[in-house]
């Protein structure tokens, strides 16, 4: 059976790692590090994201702010407020929980954030700096799988990387970080003939796909490291069913579903691993560092504003 490796552990590690260097702000910076969130609307999972993170601010002992416009708000006065919030000495990362509204420039938005206070590391300028292999904040998402990778002691450098998904918050970026670290890099899309056949021949194969149980057995090399980012929040209890359907625990399953009306399975078909060495568990793999990379980008970038890196 391979190898389950614990997001949660390791983003308690990384917590854990950072509060001396917020302390250090404190003590010697003369104050907290800041981190704004704009949640603009009331989509519910945007909610639940936006308070996971200003709880785990609030946890590490960041000054976090939120803002919550409303849904109706333009594109002119969304970027008055991200003006305040650049000039605001108290904040050194603003975060704008994606997706906007349909009438908002989210492209706009996310340039008008100062690359000094991108916290999230989608700036044009932090994404530059990422292909040129420059200090910048990294895009949350995949620096923690970089993270995972690093204590686990999962070698990259000479292997082969294949990453399914080419977005510009997980999938190229990942594939950036894999690079830099030395491995050979295939970006796999929906476009790529023969999906299986390539991805079974990565040493480490990311999916970043957005598709249920969607990377079968066929996929996986023996051996392999499988990183599962996809994060599928299933509401139909026959999928639910056909998914699991060869599971043990099937009838428990099925019981929690009914409860809960909904569950989640990431893009790796979780029955199918058997043949990797290494994988990520969904939920409790990938997704708990997002929030703690979050969280370092921040203190990293009031680190550099208080002249203490
Ligand atoms: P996007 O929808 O932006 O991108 C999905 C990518 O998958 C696209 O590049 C698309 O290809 C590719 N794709 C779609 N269908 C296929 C297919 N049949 N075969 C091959 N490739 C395919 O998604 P994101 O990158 O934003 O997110 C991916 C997943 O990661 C989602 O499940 C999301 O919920 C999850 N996620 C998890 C996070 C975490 O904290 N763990 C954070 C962010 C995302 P093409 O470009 O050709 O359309």
């Amino acid at each position: 059976m391979p190898t389950l490796l614990n997001g949660n552990r390791i983003r308690d590690e990384i917590l854990s790692e950072l509060k001396p260097r917020v302390e250090r702000c404190i003590h010697e910076g003369g104050r907290k590090p800041g981190l704004a969130v704009v949640l603009v609307g009331t989509n519910p999972a945007s909610q639940i994201y936006v308070r996971n993170k200003v709880k785990a601010s609030e946890a590490l002992g960041l000054h976090s702010v939120e803002f919550t416009p409303p849904a109706t708000i333009t594109t002119d006065e969304l970027l008055g407020l991200i003006g305040k919030l650049n000039y605001d000495p108290s904040v050194d990362g603003i975060l704008v929980q994606m997706p906007l509204p349909p009438q908002v420039e989210s492209r706009r938005i996310l340039e008008a954030i100062s690359p000094e206070k991108d916290a999230d590391g989608f700036h044009p300028i932090s994404v530059g700096r990422l292909v040129a292999n420059l200090p910048a904040p990294r895009a949350c998402t995949p620096a923690g799988v970089m993270e995972i990778l690093r204590r686990q002691d999962i070698t990259v450098a000479g292997k082969h990387a294949v990453v399914i998904g080419r977005s510009d918050i997980v999938g190229k970026p990942m594939a950036l970080l894999l690079l830099h670290a030395n491995a050979t890099v295939t970006i796999c899309h929906s476009k790529t003939p023969d999906l299986a056949a390539t991805c079974s021949r990565a040493d480490i194969l990311v999916a970043a796909i957005g598709r249920p149980a969607f990377v079968r057995r066929e996929f996986i090399k023996p051996g392999a490291t499988v990183i599962d980012v996809g994060i599928n929040r299933l509401a139909n209890r026959a999928e639910m069913e056909f998914i699991y359907s060869e599971a043990p625990d099937l009838k428990a399953r099925l019981e929690d579903f009914d409860r809960k009306h909904s569950a989640l399975v990431g893009d790796v078909h979780p029955l199918e691993v058997d043949a990797a060495g290494a994988v990520t568990p969904v939920p409790g793999g990938v997704g708990p560092l997002t929030i703690a990379m979050l969280m370092s980008n921040t203190v990293a970038l009031a680190e550099r504003r208080l002249n203490l890196a």
